[in-house]
């Protein structure tokens, strides 16, 4: 089976291709490196195009043939986001479109979504369920939620069956150690914990202490981005025996806070930092964790890293040795 792959270069693209590799999958890579990198593409082909080029993304359609297509060629800050939101909607959105019609003019039926927790804004129930409302907060949840809608749409007007995948949280690095996150300015939590307990950073923020949750910072659902991966040949397998399209949520259903998140990191490292207490970060929900029952019992899904230490220690044994 042949599958298009766009990001495979990047963080969740490259473990996901890890694994379809070694299930025998004939991958092909589409990736602008513009975050991505060649020593992260450990099977299949990799092409360096950037999804506004239709005409390369044409030619790459017209030899590989695909079966069916992953995409996670996004950009994936919400701060950043914030202020600069038409730079999100030309990638995550205008160049998902470009997409979708080179599959329709391929005749590709097949198609796996990155998207987000985002999407759900701030829940009013949580665990947040699939059937939540979509009320992003910030830019970048609004073109995954966009995306999505208009994969809805096409799949009901056309022969194309599609699941979306809702990331919570991911974190991590492949615990054989050849992957890992490797972009070059990390806004996430985990990973700035992790570069300051390195010495990279001079000292961890955290972006607001006074949010209504038990210690007053902010609560999300961290999944090993293995565990995520195996989700995504799940729902290709999912698909290729005709499931009908879907939208699972992506989560171990369980919440840390970003407290816990930085004493965690702490403990594995074994090095204190400096951290200190700062103003909330625009667009930031309060608690994001997800019901994933729904994945569990649709795609068989069994997460395998449920654990916060063992994801911060694979993150760990990435970064130092970076
Ligand atoms: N956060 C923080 N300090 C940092 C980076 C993140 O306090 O240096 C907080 C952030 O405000 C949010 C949580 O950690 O509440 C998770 O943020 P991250 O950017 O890792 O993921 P997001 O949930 O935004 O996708």
């Amino acid at each position: 089976m042949k599958v298009l792959v766009t990001g495979g270069a990047g963080y969740v693209g490259s473990h996901v291709v890890k694994l379809l590799g070694e299930a025998g999958y004939e991958v092909l890579v589409y990736d602008n490196l513009s975050t991505g990198h060649e020593w992260a593409v450990l099977y299949g082909k990799l092409v360096v195009g950037d999804l506004e080029d239709k005409k390369k993304l044409r030619r790459v359609f017209e030899e590989f043939r695909p079966e069916a297509v992953m995409h996670f060629a996004a950009y994936i800050v919400v701060p950043e986001s914030v202020r600069e939101p038409l730079k999100y909607y030309k990638n995550n959105v205008a160049n998902t479109l470009n997409l979708l019609e080179v599959m329709e003019e391929f005749e590709v039926k097949r198609f796996i979504f990155s998207s987000s927790a985002a999407v759900y804004g701030i829940p009013e129930k949580v665990p947040v369920s699939e059937d939540a409302p979509l009320k992003p907060i910030n830019p970048y949840g609004e073109t995954k939620a966009v995306v999505e809608n208009i994969l809805r749409d096409l799949s009901e007007a056309k022969d194309f069956r599609y699941v979306s995948l809702r990331y919570f949280n991911v974190a991590g690095a492949d615990p054989e150690g050849r992957i890992g996150f490797a972009y070059p300015k990390p806004t996430h939590l985990m990973i700035r914990a992790l570069k300051t307990a390195k010495g990279e950073i001079d000292r961890l923020e955290i972006y607001g202490t006074d949010y209504p949750t038990p210690d007053g910072t902010c609560i999300r659902d961290y999944i090993h981005v293995m565990d995520i991966a195996n989700a995504h040949i799940l729902a290709l397998e999912y698909l290729f025996d005709g499931g009908k399209s879907e939208v699972f949520n992506c989560g171990y259903g369980k919440g840390y806070s970003v407290r816990e998140v930085i004493e965690a990191v702490k403990k594995v490292t074994g090095k204190d930092f400096t951290v200190v207490e700062t103003e909330r970060r625009p667009g930031d929900p309060p608690v994001l964790v997800a019901d994933s029952t729904k994945i569990r019992e649709k795609l068989g899904w069994e997460p395998k890293y449920d654990d916060l230490e063992f994801i911060v220690r694979t993150a760990w044994d990435w970064e130092r040795r970076r």
